[in-house]
């Protein structure tokens, strides 16, 4: 069986149209056009079938961060697959590699984060967060607290749980979502909807309205609150400084679970282990997984913490996932946070990278088209705007500047998602200085050409 590796690219791209659906995705139109066929990856850089390089500015999906190429972790799964290739963890059974990666995972996660319940991806963590914490109230004997408040605009995966605690509107508007018993408040979102305030009161008067939600509903209603530390598929949307330290404050006073999301910033993308460490959060749960593997192989969790753990741990959880703690991707996962370890990149996120791309990616804010470019570790974002000191928005549909922008990335060899009409990097923790030279110089290039097509378009006007 050939995987098509020699097939032309006009070949596969028919293929692939006939019989894949993408995700996310209008794959009508992605069929006329044909897909870009992504054949072989090393460090930041990917090639495509026809041989052309690109900077790879997502890490994959937020998750491949020490980058690509790494044949320790193909020979971690390797070993594994010829050792024992897969086994199960619910016959009262277990396996080394699932033990190995639990401790350490233990050892790495602040506080007493001690216990990992597995899954198989991001979504499906989050749903047994869901499960997870409403049984874990009834289980004390509090069954009515079952409402787990989220926030517009947040992203906690696809699944029917995990997009129900997600505040995409375009993702509750397919299938019947949310689900029973999830509630919003709105997000820190400064730049766009802060208006007049500073973003110091902005912050507070944000995680204010988490009091004030668990006030509405009742805290005897009130299971939990879920947030990723900084919203990532959302546009990386870093809070004001005074949100969380509020927000914790506010969980503390009430007796409601906090989740920390921490599936794009854990594993060294804000520059620590965890978005938690960052930003000083005290979770009771964390939901993991992108970074974990660095994406070589599917594999997801939720942390618990002593006291949650304990208390599940006195009832049987009627739930799991026939791939938990599967041993190879447990395995690949070892190997990875080893790499992490032994080659100290979250520290050079920390101390050297991060600052640095602050700096070159903050410069992005004297582009004409550039109302606001922020960092935080290894994530970045910045607001493409017509009118820069009334932080407007664009007249046209929002999204439609974002992709133009987006396109002018990919021609000048460069991935840049775009989220409405901001534009979103999260490179590779392995990225060096040079790279990031070359990153912030095709993005600048692409901004160049971006707002070329707005002027000769008529669209550097404000809605
Ligand atoms: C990607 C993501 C998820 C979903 O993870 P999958 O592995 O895609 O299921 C959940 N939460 C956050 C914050 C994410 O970025």
């Amino acid at each position: 069986m050939t995987l098509l590796h020699n097939m032309p690219t006009a070949d596969l791209q028919k293929l692939d149209a006939a019989h894949h659906v993408h995700p996310f995705t209008t794959n009508a139109d992605l069929a006329a056009k044909g897909a870009r066929v992504i054949s072989s990856a090393k460090g930041v850089f990917l090639r495509d079938s026809e041989g052309v390089e690109l900077l790879d500015g997502m890490a994959g999906l937020w998750c491949t961060n020490i980058g690509y190429g790494r044949n320790e972790l193909a020979d971690a799964a390797h070993a594994q697959m010829l050792q024992l290739p897969y086994y199960n963890t619910f016959f009262q059974t277990t396996h080394a590699p699932v033990i190995a990666l639990s401790a350490k995972l233990a050892q790495l996660a602040p506080g007493d984060l001690n216990h990992v319940f597995y899954a198989s991806g991001g979504s499906e963590a989050n749903d047994t967060n869901i499960r997870l914490v409403r049984h874990y109230w009834a289980t004390k004997g509090k069954p009515d607290k079952k409402v787990i408040i989220s926030r517009h605009n947040a992203y906690h995966g696809s699944t029917m749980g995990g997009a129900s605690l997600g505040g995409m509107s375009a993702m509750h508007a397919q299938g019947g979502l949310p689900i029973p018993d999830i509630a919003f408040i709105d997000q820190p979102f400064w730049y766009a909807e802060g208006g007049e305030s500073s973003p110091e009161d902005f912050g507070l008067e944000r995680a204010r309205q988490l009091e004030a939600k668990i006030a509405a509903l009742g805290e005897d209603n009130v299971a939990a609150f879920i947030a990723e530390p900084v919203q990532g598929a959302g546009g990386v949307i870093i809070p004001p400084a005074t949100y969380w330290p509020e927000i914790q404050r506010i969980c503390d006073a009430h007796d409601i679970l906090l989740i920390a999301d921490e599936v794009i910033c854990g594993f060294g993308r804000t520059g620590n282990w965890f978005g938690s460490d960052t930003l000083n959060i005290r979770p009771d749960i964390m939901t993991i997984a992108k970074g974990l593997s660095s994406g070589y192989a599917p594999i997801g969790g939720s942390i618990l913490s002593d006291e949650v753990a304990e208390v599940i741990a006195s009832t049987e959880f009627n739930h799991g996932y026939t791939y938990a703690g599967h041993p190879v991707s447990c395995a690949v996962a070892m190997e990875n946070l080893r790499i992490l370890e032994d080659e100290n990149l979250i520290q050079q996120v920390r101390d050297v990278t991060g600052p640095y791309l602050a700096e070159k990616w903050g410069q992005l804010a004297d582009h004409p088209l550039v109302g606001e470019a922020k960092s935080l570790g290894m994530m970045a974002g910045l607001a493409m705007t017509p009118d820069k000191a009334a932080r407007a928005p664009f007249a046209a549909d929002a999204g439609t500047v974002g992709y133009i922008c987006r396109e002018r990335c990919f021609a000048n060899g460069l991935i840049m998602r775009h989220v409405g009409d901001r534009m979103i990097i999260s490179p590779p923790l392995v990225i060096s200085k040079s790279e990031i030279d070359q990153l912030v110089e095709r993005a600048a290039k692409a901004l160049d050409e971006t707002l070329a097509v707005l002027q000769q378009d008529g669209l550097m006007t404000a809605g």
